[in-house]
């Protein structure tokens, strides 16, 4: 495909530019890196750190990213990667509404060749040579490690967990680490007493759900697995109302769940650096873009496909108010500000 790049709106400085900086193409500067974000109702951090922190990443690479969010909609999000590939696109950096459609849009990259890094989310069943994001299942545990601090010295606990979305393979990891964390503890006394999937992560869906499920327990619960800070933020708002206290899990380490946590309504939010993710993602998305080898030697199996991933996994760190309280606003996550402000 010929090179689109139109001279104008490459106000970036291009330090990885590759020797031939002229075409647009193969790497060099102005090469244009399509990035797609799944929705803004799932979780906040797709518009507050993955949008901007993406696109300066890119910026930083010299190269231009073309970031787009579907809203839920995974029509949508098959048409905006068509038009990224058809565009000429080099590289197409996805986080996708669910696996099945992630698999969609990288065989017609595929075909058009255009290579896709997986962002986050693995596309199970997909072709993607790459993938980046945290060790999910490690993320998983460390949320019920917390919630098993935060619950305590109590032999019959009664735990609700409200999961993520069945159709994003994270939901899946995350899961498989808490419950090998809690299952032990059902083992040895705790009680289960809720346990359900919440379709596209969808928060207010979430809160709906853990009601029913609370009613269902008796009102009656002492801890809740809750996938993310919004699916968390949702079910305090519940126990609020049903003037329960009870630990809460999150995850992402939004300016929400880190209110919650300082509130001493939730007990952790794993936060995962997503400025390490972005900049992950650029790097690859530079070598790809020039034919280079990255040199990924670590995988990740797709059990679906069968087949190892290529995969760049990065650390996670659980926030409670014991533990790396500080360390988003550290990172320069967040900012001081934005959490004390009107609360
Ligand atoms: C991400 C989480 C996010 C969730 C909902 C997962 O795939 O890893 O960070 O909270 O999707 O968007």
């Amino acid at each position: 495909a010929p090179a689109t790049s139109s001279g104008s709106g490459s106000s970036a400085p291009a330090p990885a530019a590759s020797g031939s900086t002229s075409s647009g193409g193969g790497g060099g500067a102005g090469t244009k890196v399509g990035v797609l974000l799944p929705d803004t109702q799932s979780s906040a951090r797709w518009e507050s750190f993955d949008r901007p922190l993406l696109t300066k990443a890119m910026q930083d690479a010299g190269l231009v990213a073309d970031v787009q969010n579907a809203q839920g909609d995974t029509t949508k999000q098959e048409t905006i990667a068509q038009a990224m590939i058809t565009s000429g696109d080099k590289v197409i950096i996805l986080a996708a509404i669910n696996f099945t459609v992630g698999a969609q849009i990288e065989a017609q990259a595929k075909q058009a060749g255009v290579q896709v890094i997986d962002y986050d989310r693995l596309n199970l069943g997909g072709s993607a040579d790459y993938y980046v994001s945290f060790d999910n299942v490690k993320v998983g545990e460390e949320q019920g490690t917390a919630l098993v601090d935060c619950v305590g010295d109590k032999a019959d606990a009664r735990i609700i967990e409200v999961n993520g979305d069945p159709g994003d393979y994270n939901a899946t990891l995350f899961k498989q680490g808490y419950d090998s964390v809690l299952d032990k503890k059902y083992a040895a006394g705790w009680k289960k007493v809720g346990d359900q999937s919440i379709p596209k992560w969808d928060n207010a869906v979430g809160g709906t759900t853990f009601e029913q499920l609370l009613t269902k327990a008796g009102n009656k619960v002492d801890g809740v697995v809750a996938a993310n800070d919004g699916l968390g933020n949702a079910v305090i708002t519940v126990l609020k109302k049903a003037g329960i206290k009870a630990p809460v899990t999150g995850q992402d380490g939004t300016v929400q769940g880190i209110q919650n946590i300082l509130a001493g309504d939730q007990c952790v939010s794993v936060y995962k650096p997503v400025q390490a993710e972005a900049a992950a993602a650029a790097k690859l998305a530079i070598a790809l873009a020039k034919g280079e080898d990255p040199g990924v030697t670590q995988t990740l199996n797709d059990p679906q496909g069968k087949r190892d991933v290529k995969s760049v996994l990065l650390e996670s760190f659980p926030v409670t108010l014991k533990s790396n309280l500080t360390k988003p606003f550290d990172d320069g996550a967040l900012k001081a500000a934005d959490v004390c402000k009107g609360s």
